[in-house]
């Protein structure tokens, strides 16, 4: 056995037994170990023990925005760790990384998001968001104002309030057990929103929660118009409007935040991932200055909510840098132009390959629908990419069929190219086989 192959087989029997995946098909772990035992990155591309050389057709977790391998990032963590590694946030304590960072993100950020409490992720970020937003209206004076709105197939972690959020049924039922005063609108239709405030009473909500495009759902965008009413409905009712951003901030959908498309500033924002594409764990919420006042100036005891890490130096050091980075090599545009790009590729395939049914993309974020009468069959063809070179992903909940994808915002067209090329490879051979 060659030296690679007996450092990945030493490797996957430790990984079998000592290593509970996040989001993992268990028996399939078991049965055959690991598919990737990853050691390197660089730019859109992933080595894994054994030599092979694979396209992050995903930005891993959607969130490797720009690219692997950057040692700037590098560089950051270890000065800031040096320096100062860690010290608190709670009270009134505070560092130099975090305060930066949280002025950045006001100035980045549409309207008038200004003042930033910070995660160590997007599941905290959502509980974080919840938390706040009912809190806000205790200190309003009407207490009754609890019940959060999220809509069908939306995605928003795994934390216990994260989870009872999520719409995908398959994450609430995987515990028997969820937090009280979640309930679900449809997606996509602002009438059903209208309705569930109607048949709930405004009286009794907190906020209303969604992503600017649902991610882990199936990357569904939303038409122009829509964000834009549910906007004008929660001012009318006096709801919160809270945007879940983890996935679509930092430029992941050709803007620097995907609610930017449809010109609306929420209450609150979520966002974690491409904060620091994924080179330290930081999440966050980022207050409209309206909510921050009111919680500057009716807040009395403290604000008894905070995660150890929240505002970890380090962190917020990785997050400037990577939002430099960003700016400077004018990633925001270049996802833009590649999805452009990414969504022709799409359609040439569409155009090519029988099985396919729909296409989209907004930015670097996009989906490859496939007809399934006979489906799903986006599991098979992302292990035929997988084969020959390209990771992405398949989305079968609810009797869905599709396949998505989020490549790092440094793509070129070249890679793109590449990408399409690959894809529509892996569905033709899917194809033959049906
Ligand atoms: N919200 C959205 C929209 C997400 O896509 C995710 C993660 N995929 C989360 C929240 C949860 O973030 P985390 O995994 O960092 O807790």
């Amino acid at each position: 056995m060659s030296k690679t192959a007996s450092l990945y087989q030493e490797l996957a029997n430790l990984d079998k037994k000592h290593f509970l995946h996040p989001t993992s098909p268990i028996q399939q772990q078991q049965q055959q170990g690991p598919a990737f035992i990853f050691t390197k990155g660089e730019g859109v591309y992933l080595e894994d023990v054994r030599g092979k050389r694979v396209m992050d057709g995903m930005s891993s977790l959607w969130n490797v925005n720009v690219g692997h391998g950057r040692k700037e990032l590098g560089q950051a963590a270890m000065e800031q760790m040096n320096q100062l590694a860690f010290s608190s946030c709670f009270a009134t304590f505070s560092n130099e990384p975090a305060i930066r960072l949280a002025a950045k993100i006001a100035e980045i950020t549409p309207g008038d998001l200004s003042a930033t409490f910070f995660t160590s992720g997007g599941s905290e970020a959502n509980d974080t968001a919840y938390k706040l937003a009912r809190h806000y209206w205790i200190l309003k004076g009407q207490p009754s104002k609890k019940k959060i709105i999220s809509r069908k197939r939306s995605y928003h972690g795994v934390a216990m309030g994260a989870t009872s959020a999520t719409g995908l049924k398959p994450f609430r039922d995987f515990t028997n057990s969820l937090a009280p005063d979640f309930y679900y609108t449809e997606n996509l239709s602002a009438k059903s929103l209208r309705e569930t405030i109607e048949a709930e009473g405004a009286e009794t909500i907190a906020a209303f929660v969604a992503e600017p495009v649902q991610g882990a759902g199936g990357v569904h965008i939303a038409p122009d118009g829509y964000f834009q009413e549910v906007r004008k409905i929660c001012s009318e009712y006096e709801i919160l409007f809270i945007t879940d951003e983890v996935i679509t901030g930092f430029g992941r959908t050709g803007k620097w935040f995907g609610m930017e498309h449809y010109g609306v500033t929420p209450d609150m924002m979520c966002f974690a991932k491409g904060i620091t594409s994924g080179y330290a764990q930081l999440g966050g919420v980022v207050l409209s200055e309206r909510i921050h006042d009111d919680f500057k100036d009716l807040s009395v005891g403290t604000l008894l909510h905070g995660y150890t890490y929240s505002g970890h130096p380090m962190a917020s050091a990785v997050g400037l840098k990577n939002i430099e980075i960003i700016e400077k090599e004018s990633l925001v545009e270049n996802s833009r132009k590649m999805g452009e790009e990414l969504l022709k590729g799409f359609k040439w395939i569409q155009g090519e390959r029988e099985l396919v049914s729909e296409v989209r993309a907004l930015g670097l974020i996009g989906a490859v629908e496939l007809k399934s009468e006979k489906g799903p069959f986006a599991p098979a063809v992302v292990n035929e990419a997988a084969k020959r070179g390209l990771i992405c992903r398949s989305v079968i909940f609810d009797g869905m069929d599709i396949l998505v994808f989020a490549p790092p915002l440094t793509i070129n067209k070249q890679e793109i190219d590449r990408l399409a090329e690959i894809l529509h490879d892996s569905i033709f051979a899917v194809e033959q086989g049906i």
